[in-house]
């Protein structure tokens, strides 16, 4: 089982890595209170290579954990209640959750509905997933999610991905319209249409549930202080976990809450003082991805993310938009599978750049030394 691609990787199914078994962690609710961070923290320090990974998927990933340690890793998960005991419901706990709830509101009580409905799903591809986007203004139309819950003009809707519009739903039905919509897919979905949208482009919603619009996206959330707390920013979506744990010691926050921006909040707190971390709205680093190349990756003949922190000041938000670099180890393209702007794709010690495309894609132009690129070749 162990090694096979194309899932989702979880706590009970981990992924093989060049570095050891990848441990993904759902937190409910996009939270972990402070007892579920800083145990976080220290299992990643006991169990793995001390680094974890935040996902576009707002999980948390612990990496470098041997084979013999998984067993016991996932019984002090469960101990810290960041695991299902049964694990097909941990596998179809994929629910993205806007990280700006608050206590009571309707994101947490449609969620804790949803969490509580999960047993009720027809069998999924293991990618499917909800998004409970409810606050003033969706936010996560860029995440993966193939159900949605967001707002429209005249309330809560509900949206198959890749629809214009949703379904006009209340609170009270609006788990039994998710489970109706799960079912359609399920019926509708094919080997080759395994995620919604997809499956809307071989079959027709029914015409009730396109009928509202959701509401205007808001603008997408920046690291800084936010009414709930303060927002702070991961380089390449890693941290140290003892960072973390400094952070949290420091601050005393309640809780950590996570997103798929690669960013965490901070609960509760106005300020942090200077780290690893990224404090500051419009840093560049946010908008660049690279894999941890050489001497990390077997298949990578360059350094990548020391050249990634050079370039990312001229060439990640420029006019080509946020998410504009991709700097990657070889052409496999692990940290990014959608195109950038530039894509430098590292090849027996120099770098091939791929415009407007991704890291399997034929390049534009070869052969490009570290300092070529740091000195304005690109
Ligand atoms: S893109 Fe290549 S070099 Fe980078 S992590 Fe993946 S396999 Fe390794």
């Amino acid at each position: 089982m162990i090694g096979v691609k194309g899932w989702c990787p979880g706590a009970h199914r981990p992924m093989m890595s060049g570095d050891g078994l990848v441990v993904r962690v759902r937190p409910r609710l996009a939270r972990l209170d402070r007892a579920q961070a800083l145990g976080l923290a220290a299992l990643a320090q006991r169990f793995g290579s001390g680094v974890i990974d935040l996902t576009s998927r707002a999980n948390l990933q612990i990496r470098g954990v041997a084979e013999a340690d998984h067993e016991v890793l996932l019984q002090e998960l469960a101990r810290l209640h960041l695991l299902d005991a049964d694990a097909s419901l941990e596998r179809r706990r994929n629910v993205l959750v806007t990280p700006f709830w608050q206590r009571g509101d309707l994101t947490e009580r449609l969620t804790r509905a949803l969490l509580g409905a999960l047993p009720a799903l027809p069998e999924l591809p293991a990618k499917v997933s909800f998004a409970v986007d409810t606050g003033a203004a969706p936010l996560l139309g860029g995440a993966s999610a193939d159900v949605r819950f967001e707002r429209g003009s005249s309330g809560l809707i509900l949206r198959a991905d890749g629809a214009a519009r949703g379904r006009p739903v209340t609170e009270q039905d609006a788990i039994p319209a998710l489970l109706e919509m799960a079912r359609w897919f399920d019926a509708n979905r094919s080997d080759s249409a395994r995620r919604m949208r997809a499956v809307l482009g071989q079959a027709r919603l029914p015409q009730a549930w396109q009928a509202e619009p959701p509401c205007a996206a808001g603008p997408p959330p920046e690291p800084g202080p936010h009414a709930a707390g303060m927002v702070i920013g991961a380089a390449f979506g890693q941290f140290d976990a003892a960072e973390l744990a400094r952070l949290l010691g420091e601050s005393e926050a309640p809780a950590i809450r996570v997103t798929p921006w690669r960013m965490l909040m901070l609960e509760d707190v106005a300020d942090v003082p200077a780290g690893p971390f990224i404090t500051a709205p419009g840093d560049p680093l946010l908008g660049v991805d690279a894999c941890p190349g050489a001497p990390f990756c077997a298949s990578a003949s360059v350094e990548t993310r020391p050249l990634a922190r050079k370039l990312a000041a001229r060439l990640a938000r420029d006019a080509a938009g946020p998410g504009g670099l991709h700097v990657s180890g070889c052409a496999k393209g692990c940290a990014r599978a959608r195109p950038a702007a530039r894509t430098l794709v590292g090849r027996d010690g120099r770098f091939d750049l791929v415009e407007n495309g991704c890291a399997g894609d034929p390049p534009n132009r070869t052969g490009l030394s570290p300092e070529d690129l740091v000195t304005g070749a690109i």
